[in-house]
């Protein structure tokens, strides 16, 4: 035993040791939910972080969604009334976005790959296509013709320049995502003839960001280059997707970002270039991870725990299957323990808790999931209360690329529930 401290706080308060979720204990929960393992998404969390996003953005700086970060539909049709509109990357995507009470108008539809089937669905729902590829334009352009509706079409540009500090990175260099910024202007000069409804650009240059000066950076060098572009637009440029990428903590060393500096960045271009340049541009920021990822959490229950070679484990009904990321296995580097608790401390160890607040005793212990391989592991030597088998355990994070980001037919145990509060 030690009296080592939880790795990093979580935005999640305790009743008498046990966690709290949207104001319910996890335990109750649970039997509410009446299954383990589960996802959890708190709406209050998810409001809270829209209205701090907000509060940065300067006016006229639009934000909206990106659907793949968590496309569950109650997830949507809260977020449908918070933000100004959805990204969406495939057709089940644009379904949901639309089963929601968001306009079509509002919707956006990126992604390589689109098949003709999708752009059918997209123009008819009269949603704006992100092009990523002049052969795909031309499909648009067919579509349109077959349609008798003519679409709504945004280029995604693969910059010239990449972004610093990005865990991913989609600009600079050869890319499958966009068309590259020197083929623009002719393409523009393809789409002028008036089959295309001509909205405006789309960049998009990285993902999991925690550094808001390499933000500031790519969305100045973004508005740079888009201004140069729209010289050989086809008509006023009204719709200017600057991307997102702001990032969350997820390891003890992680530091949240701080929004006030892309703010006040934002505040600026739009003060020196983009209202007198761009004057009819809708100017969008497009989250994903940063509005949800942190008010999600995958709860799952200790069915055993035992003792290897002086080591301990505790293993759960719960596992990569559902929650890949949190197993270092979705495109990590370098694998790095998300926040991982107990959340409930169940018979005594729950008087314990209560009576014994300042005791704290931890002990060091691998949480690891029910799969056959090694790979499933949730927490790497990670200090928590003595947890008995029947204990529930936190998985913090888990609100963006969890469920939907995992091999859930993998050992074929059923599909984890997911519920919002
Ligand atoms: C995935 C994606 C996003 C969302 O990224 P986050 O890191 O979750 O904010 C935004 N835009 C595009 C084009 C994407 O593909």
């Amino acid at each position: 035993m030690t009296n080592a401290a939880p790795d990093r706080a979580v935005p999640f308060k305790r009743d008498r040791g046990v966690l709290l979720v949207g104001g319910i204990p996890a335990d109750r929960l649970a039997e509410r939910v009446g299954t383990t393992p589960f996802f959890v998404y708190d709406r209050a969390l998810i409001s809270e972080r829209v209205s701090a996003v907000r509060a940065a953005l300067p006016a006229g700086v639009r934000l909206n969604y990106a659907v793949k970060a968590n496309p569950m539909p109650a997830v949507l049709q809260h977020l449908s009334g918070l933000v100004d509109g959805f990204d969406v990357a495939s057709a089940g995507e644009l379904r949901e976005a639309l089963n929601s009470t968001m306009p079509a108008e509002h919707v956006s539809f990126a992604g390589p790959g689109k098949t003709t089937a999708e752009l059918r669905q997209a123009v008819a729902a009269g949603v704006t296509v992100e092009a990523e590829s002049e052969t795909e334009l031309a499909r648009l352009r067919e579509v349109g013709g077959l349609l008798g509706v003519r679409p709504r079409v945004a280029l995604r540009v693969n910059p010239d320049f990449a972004i610093r500090g990005s865990a991913m990175q989609l600009g600079g260099g050869p890319q499958q995502f966009g068309i590259d910024a020197e083929r623009i202007p002719d393409v523009l000069a393809a789409v002028a003839d008036g089959d295309l409804d001509f909205e405006g650009f789309h960049v998009f240059a990285g993902s999991q960001n925690l550094d808001a000066e390499s933000i500031c950076d790519a969305q100045r060098r973004t508005v740079e280059l888009i201004l140069k572009l729209a010289a050989a637009a086809p008509g006023p440029v009204r719709y200017l997707n600057l991307g997102g990428g702001f990032g969350i903590p997820y390891a003890a060393r992680d530091r949240a970002l701080d929004l006030a500096p892309i703010g006040a960045n934002l505040a600026e271009l739009m003060d020196t270039a983009i209202r007198s340049e761009l004057p009819a541009a809708r100017v969008v920021i497009e989250l994903g991870r940063y509005l949800v990822g942190e008010a999600g959490v995958y709860l799952t229950r200790v069915v055993d725990r035992k003792e290897s070679r002086g080591r301990t484990y505790l293993v759960v009904d719960g596992g990569l299957h559902h929650q890949l990321a949190a197993s270092g296995n979705f495109g990590q580097k370098i694998r790095r323990n998300y926040p991982v608790e107990l959340a409930t401390a169940a018979g005594d160890a729950a008087e314990d808790a209560s009576e014994n607040e300042n005791k704290n005793e931890y002990e060091t212990v691998d949480v690891v999931g029910c799969l056959c391989t090694p790979l499933d592991l949730l927490g790497d030597r990670v200090s928590l209360p003595p947890a008995r088998i029947g204990d529930l355990v936190a998985v913090f994070c888990a609100g963006a690329y969890g469920l939907t980001a995992s091999p859930t037919a993998f050992l074929g145990h059923p599909a984890p529930a997911e519920v919002l509060v």
